[in-house]
């Protein structure tokens, strides 16, 4: 375990407000798995354990491990839509783990998030000009002439028009839908986005439009990406940097070039076998930026 100890130590060292958009120290958030009979919990599991890792600004630092290693939940830890039990979360060189809730909210038009399911992170009650202006109403401060500009701007830039507008969720495809949660996410100009799986609910066939789609967005902002994904195929395309999480902990952290050539870890091998040889993406790959 000494060299997984050592390669995760030398990513939580460095911190840099200037550079890093996200910087997570020693997180660890424990579920109860157990209580007795009056109710008291007696047993707890760690969903993670001890995680420090940072994403530096305009980077895609994918997330991965197989389902269940704590990906999510650390995701939505460094935006602290749970709190953790432990560590700290610092996000554009601000420390949010104790910060009071006005101030959180402004971080939140800074840092947000795009989820998996946009059936289910959009409100099906809500028309789809309302769920995008809707963090600009959360945030106040943006005249009604400035909201609809930046609706009117983003949409056309995710793919959209103004005949969507109007619409509600059911009315709309998937692929549309994560076009209008990306509108959402970007709508106030954030400097780090996190990805949680944000193409795995959607058709094969539209998957890389919509992966296209945020690295575009990404060169045009200089987004940071906290980027999460089961998926080492369209990791291989999209990262910068890998950490690899196991069972809650960080297991592995390196760039993306040296990670796919020379896993240190056994498990890392594992998901990196899962990829099928004749996928496209283990014949190319993106030069480094
Ligand atoms: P991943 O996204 O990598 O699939 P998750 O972060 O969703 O993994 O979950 C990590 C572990 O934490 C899993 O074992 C999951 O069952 C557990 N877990 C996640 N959320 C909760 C919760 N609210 N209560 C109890 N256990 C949870
Ligand atoms: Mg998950």
């Amino acid at each position: 375990m000494t060299d997984t100890t050592m390669s995760v130590a030398r990513e939580s060292v460095r911190f840099d407000a200037d550079v890093t958009a996200l910087a997570v120290e020693g997180l660890t958030k424990s579920y109860p798995a157990g209580r007795n009979l009056f109710g008291r919990v007696t047993e707890t599991v760690d969903a993670v354990r001890g995680v420090s890792f940072e994403v530096r600004r305009g980077e895609t630092l994918a997330l991965v491990g197989e389902s269940g290693a704590g990906k999510s939940t650390v995701g939505r830890l460094a935006l602290r839509l749970i709190e953790p039990t432990s560590g700290s979360v610092k996000v554009l060189g601000e420390d949010i783990t104790a910060m009071s809730a006005s101030d959180l909210r402004k971080v939140r038009a800074r840092a947000t998030m795009i989820f998996q399911d946009p059936f289910k992170s959009l409100n099906p009650r809500a028309q789809i000009g309302y769920s995008i202006s809707e963090p600009m109403l959360a945030q106040g401060g943006y005249s009604g002439a400035d909201r609809a500009k930046r609706i009117a701007t983003l949409l056309d830039r995710v793919g959209l028009t103004a005949h969507h507008l109007e619409r509600y969720p059911y009315e709309m495809s998937g692929g549309q839908l994560q076009r209008v949660a990306i509108a959402r996410a970007l709508v106030t100009d954030p400097e780090l986005v996190v990805c949680d799986e944000p193409v795995a609910a959607l058709d094969m066939s539209i998957r890389s439009h919509v992966v296209n789609l945020l690295r575009e967005l990404q060169q045009e902002r200089n987004l940071a990406y906290l980027f999460i994904s089961h998926d080492m195929s369209l990791v291989r395309v999209i990262a910068d940097r890998i950490a690899v999480m196991k069972r809650g902990e960080l297991v592995e952290c390196a760039d993306a070039a040296s990670l796919f050539e020379k896993p240190q870890q056994e498990y890392t091998r594992t998901l990196l076998s899962a990829i099928p040889a004749s996928h496209p993406s283990r014949r190319t790959f993106r030069p480094a930026r």
